[in-house]
């Protein structure tokens, strides 16, 4: 499919996914170096669709000469070994998707998730089946090496157009997105997505700091510096484009304002563990979804405190959060 103002060079299509999220766009842009954005998950319906995609523009698998990864889920980036090891391309993301992607990361991800669940004060059965849906999740990836590291306001050839590197850290710290101004076309990854708000997710600190990452301080953050770009559309991860940003944007820094005074109403005036306010505003959650909740209101609490409406009290290794008195 081609959208009215992408360039002929830009091939847009989709690929199944088994998550919840559904379909993961993928583009493809033609001319040299013959670049594919995103590579799909290891995952045989995306594998077939991928495949079909490119034959349909008269291209192999072997014909890849780069791909870029916007950031390390396995829906985006599960395939990309096995298309590396098909066509020898070279990959190029944020050093952070690097370091995500290498042998031995997702060990110590296990690890830091197990940490933070305690930190947030969730009971250990409840850590046994997280952990288990994380293996789940594992499969559909497989490690990959980079060949370039990309970081904010680098420029790379598209079709024979320069292209724009973005750091837009929020829904992952490595998330990257790729503009190109004469045209103000964006494509975003998952950093901005029409029909689904972009969960910034937990995770553990970059190498060297000790400080938890504020997914979604960093992603509000990104969200309002990307508000301020002249764009005329996006092409994002998933769903469809988005042709008016600003109005998308406003309505998700709306969403995570009244979210964040939901979660201040819940709380009352009690000392509360993440895990406690997540039961008090969701039941009934299977193990992902938990997790994503555990993960979406430490986003929250992170922001209240940087704004001075919650306080957090560590003890023995539990953060425990009380709402600020009303002004
Ligand atoms: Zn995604």
């Amino acid at each position: 499919m081609t959208y009215p103002t992408t360039p002929s060079y830009l091939y847009t299509f989709s690929v199944p996914t088994p998550f919840p999220v559904g379909p993961v766009n993928l583009y493809l842009a033609e001319g040299e170096p013959l670049t594919l954005l995103d590579a799909g998950p290891r995952y045989d319906p995306a594998r077939k669709a991928l495949t079909e995609a490119l034959a349909e523009r008269g291209y192999r698998v072997a014909d890849l000469q780069r791909i870029i990864l916007t950031h390390a889920h396995p829906d985006h980036c599960g395939l990309a070994a096995e298309l590396v090891r098909e066509s020898g391309a070279e990959v190029m993301a944020h050093a952070e998707t690097g370091r995500r992607l290498a042998p031995g990361a997702e060990a110590q991800r296990v690890a830091f998730y197990a940490d933070v669940m305690r930190w947030a004060g969730v009971p250990m059965e409840v850590l046994t089946s997280l952990a288990g849906a994380r293996q789940g999740a594992s499969h559909y990836t497989e490690p990959v090496t980079l060949d370039r590291a990309l970081a904010d306001g680098d420029t790379l050839q598209l079709g024979g157009e320069d292209w724009r590197v973005l750091h837009t850290p929020g829904h992952t710290g490595d998330l990257i997105c790729l503009y190109q101004p004469q045209r103000r076309l964006l494509l975003s990854g998952d950093h901005l997505l029409r029909d689904i708000s972009s969960n910034p997710l937990v995770e553990p600190p970059a190498p060297g700091q000790s400080e938890r990452p504020r997914r979604l301080v960093e992603y509000m953050a990104q969200l309002r510096r990307v508000a301020e770009m002249d764009i005329a559309l996006t092409l994002p991860g998933h769903g469809p484009p988005i042709t008016d940003h600003r109005a998308l944007i406003r309505e998700r820094l709306a969403f995570h304002e009244k979210r964040a005074r939901h979660i201040l109403e819940t709380m009352g005036d009690e000392a509360l563990t993440t895990h406690e306010i997540v039961s008090q505003l969701f039941s009934g959650l299977d193990p992902i979804n938990h997790f994503l909740a555990i993960s979406e209101v430490i986003g929250h609490l992170q922001w209240l405190e940087v704004e001075g409406r919650v306080t957090r009290r560590e003890q023995g290794g539990v953060a425990r959060w009380r709402g600020k008195t009303r002004y």
